[in-house]
This record gives C-alpha cells, sequence and structure tokens, in this order.
C-alpha cells in the first residue's frame, strides 16, 4: 500500500487574538498603515470548500475525501459577516469581493449579498460588491444574484481547450458550462465581466492566444494572472512561471496593444487596449512586478481571521471578538490597530526571503483566504 503525505501543520492554527486597544482607533475613513496604505478593498471568503481540484490552488493529493474542512458552527454567519463589513466600511474599505473556495457553494449566498448591498462606504454611497467564481454554477445562479444587488462577476478560467481545462481542474469538469455561466452573467447584468486565467507554463501556456482570439470584441476583460506561490501546498516553481512581460510579447505578434493607465491607486493589473480599439486585457504580475506599494486590501477569512497579506503566516483573530459581546466601537478599534501595525510586503521581499522549509509557520492556503 502506498503511504500518503499529510502535511503535518494546519496553519489554519496559526492565529493571534485580536484584542481591543487601551486608546480607542475611531472609525474615520481614514486609517493607515505603518507604510501609510490605506484600507480600501476587503475579500470575504464564505467558504473554504470548492467542487474543484485545480492544482495550483486545492491539490487533489492534499485536499481528498479525508481533509478536514471548517464545521458550519466555525463559519462566520451573514449576520456575523455583514456587521464586520460595516465596521470595514466605516474604516474606508469601498469595495468588497466574496470568494472561497467556491463562494458560490455557500447555501443562500445571495441573502448574505442582499445585506452588504445595503452597507454604505463613508460618503454613502454603495460599496462595489462582486465575487470570484469558478462559475460551474453560474447558469443557475446568476439571475438571484443580480437579483439581491451584486453588480460584477470575475470567472476564473484557465484555458478553452477542454482537454487542457478538464486537467487544470482535475474534476474533469467542461470548459463549455463555463462559457454557459459566463454567458449567463452577462445576459443577467452581472457586468463589466472579468476572466482570470492562471498562467501556468508548460501545462495552459498555449491557451493564450485562443483565450484572447474568443474574449477579444466581447466586453469581456481577460486578465493573465501568474502563478503565484501562495499556500504551502500546490508545489510551485519558478521556472512554471510565465512572466507577464514575456506574456505581453507573446500577444503583441498577432494582436497589437497599447498600454492605458491605471484606473485606481492600488489596482492589481496593468491594463493593456487592443489597438483596433475591440477591448482592453489585463495581466496581473505577482510575482515578477510586486504591487505592494499600494496595496489596500484585507483578506476576511471562512472563520474571522483578519489576514493582512495574501501571503501570511498568521491571521488576527475577529471571531472570538464578535461572538465574545465586543460593541462595534471596539471591533472597529480593534481592526483599525491591527491595520495601523501592518507592515507587509511579501512579493517585495520575495527574491531575499529564505525559501519555505516546511517546519514552523507555513502560509496560508488561498482556498482559506481567497484570491
Ligand atoms: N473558486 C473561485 C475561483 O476560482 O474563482 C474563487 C477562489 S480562487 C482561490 C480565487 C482566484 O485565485 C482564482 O482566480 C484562482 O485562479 C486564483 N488562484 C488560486 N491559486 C493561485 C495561484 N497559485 N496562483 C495564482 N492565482 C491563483
Ligand atoms: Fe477551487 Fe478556485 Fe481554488 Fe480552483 S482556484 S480549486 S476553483 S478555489
Ligand atoms: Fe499585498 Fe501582500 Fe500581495 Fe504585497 S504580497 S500586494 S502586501 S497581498
Amino acid at each position: 500500500m502506498s503511504e500518503r503525505v499529510i502535511p503535518l501543520i494546519d496553519q489554519r492554527l496559526h492565529r493571534r487574538a485580536a484584542t481591543v486597544p487601551a486608546q480607542a482607533v475611531a472609525p474615520t475613513g481614514l486609517l493607515g498603515d505603518a507604510l501609510g496604505r490605506p484600507l480600501r478593498d476587503l475579500r470575504i471568503s464564505v467558504t473554504d470548500r470548492c467542487n474543484f481540484r485545480c492544482s495550483y490552488c486545492m491539490p487533489k493529493e492534499v485536499f481528498d475525501k479525508d481533509y478536514q474542512y471548517l464545521p458550519h458552527g466555525a463559519l462566520l454567519s451573514f449576520e456575523e459577516i455583514t456587521r464586520v463589513a460595516r465596521v470595514f466600511a466605516a474604516h474606508g474599505v469601498q469595495k468588497i469581493r466574496l470568494t472561497g473556495g467556491e463562494p458560490l457553494l455557500r447555501k443562500n449566498l445571495e441573502i448574505l449579498v442582499e445585506q452588504l448591498a445595503a452597507l454604505r462606504t463613508t460618503e454613502g454611497l454603495p460599496l462595489d460588491l462582486t465575487l470570484t467564481t469558478n462559475g460551474s454554477l453560474l447558469t443557475r445562479k446568476a439571475k438571484a444574484l443580480k437579483a439581491a444587488g451584486l453588480q460584477r462577476v470575475t470567472v476564473s478560467l484557465d484555458g478553452l481547450d477542454d482537454t487542457v481545462f478538464r486537467a487544470m481542474n482535475d474534476v474533469d469538469f467542461p470548459v463549455a458550462e463555463v462559457l454557459a455561466g459566463i454567458e449567463a452573467a452577462q445576459a443577467a447584468g452581472l457586468g463589466p465581466i472579468k476572466v482570470n486565467m492562471v498562467v501556468k507554463k508548460g501545462t495552459n501556456d498555449d491557451q493564450i492566444l485562443p483565450m484572447a482570439r474568443h474574449f477579444k470584441g466581447t466586453g469581456i476583460v481577460l486578465r493573465f494572472i501568474e502563478y503565484m506561490d501562495v499556500g504551502a501546498t500546490n508545489g510551485w516553481r519558478m521556472d512554471e512561471v510565465l512572466p507577464s512581460a514575456e506574456l505581453i510579447e507573446r500577444l503583441q505578434r498577432e494582436l497589437p496593444l497599447v498600454p492605458l493607465d491605471p484606473t485606481a491607486p492600488g489596482e492589481t493589473a496593468e491594463r493593456w487596449a487592443y489597438a483596433d480599439g475591440s477591448g482592453e486585457i489585463g495581466v496581473i504580475s505577482s510575482v515578477t512586478q510586486a504591487f505592494c506599494g499600494d496595496c489596500n486590501r484585507a483578506r476576511l477569512s471562512t472563520e474571522g481571521q483578519l489576514y493582512l497579506c495574501l501571503f501570511a503566516t498568521e491571521g488576527h483573530d475577529l471571531r472570538h471578538l464578535i461572538r465574545g459581546g465586543a460593541s462595534d466601537a471596539e471591533l472597529a478599534s480593534a481592526i483599525g490597530a491591527i491595520w495601523q501595525g501592518r507592515d507587509d510586503r511579501y512579493s517585495q521581499l520575495r527574491a531575499s526571503l529564505p525559501p519555505e522549509t516546511g517546519e514552523g509557520k507555513r502560509r496560508v492556503e488561498m482556498s482559506y483566504i481567497g484570491g
């Protein structure tokens, strides 16, 4: 019988209790971290489960039938999520992205969307409310999500060739169903739609041009993401990363592009327009070009741990405050103090950091805190 290697350290255990500071940090919408970066974007993971097993995110060997997902009682309820999100909005958050795991697996998600859609920014405006999904359930859910107040969706799709796509999601899921999901989202008015493609050199880089040709002129913005060293289970290697500069060069040979200015500070994608005016694409160069300098994103895990960086090894436990009777003012102070102490900039430091040893603290998995 072959022996399976199970990771010994569960990164979810690394957490520190969030505490209410002696000095109140009132929400003014002007919060800055230790490097002067504001807090604008909150990504909320609503489940740690997924119906795909993308090898770069939830490899089958680790996320198998014995994997211990969080029990339902550990998950923040919709009311708890909405309460925390309201406090974040008071601190200056303008954008909320629901993610996972696969967010559409969370039962009755449209109820949460409805609650979040009622929140307002410090300027009294609705929040920019969006969701990242693998698209597998969109044909069923797009209309209800739109009716609940969701503005847009980002769909992940790693190729158009059915064989390549089925191998990437590793559960034999057909590409046609994701394409149907994208169409359903478009028909429901969940746009402008973005499509995210993670590029793994040697695995799906032959899909770059077919994907670009397919979405060019449709109003859908295709974004190519460099395969990242998130988590500790995907066996990441630098030689499987296709640098965005090289990807742009490959595209340019067939589809001339011109660079566009960023629309907002802290934007992760570098934008390019087709020279013939038929739309735009983006590249997210998380590995070759760090964008930590204006990173304004916080991440809330499914069970209420606050992460300050995608590559964090430790979360701040907000759930014990939420369930321990903390007032909104106390919760705001705790979150404010945590953000004020933030100095994370992993991507900038990546090259000078020692490689992960597998001992001690492990980086948190993307399926746990979301992308
Ligand atoms: N299940 C949903 C989905 O796939 O869209 C939402 C969660 S998923 C973790 C969010 C995004 O992270 C997806 O676009 C996915 O492709 C991306 N992602 C996951 N692992 C990655 C990695 N190692 N490098 C780059 N992007 C990754
Ligand atoms: Fe699931 Fe999304 Fe991770 Fe793929 S990237 S395994 S769809 S959570
Ligand atoms: Fe932000 Fe961390 Fe990514 Fe840098 S590495 S951009 S700080 S999430």
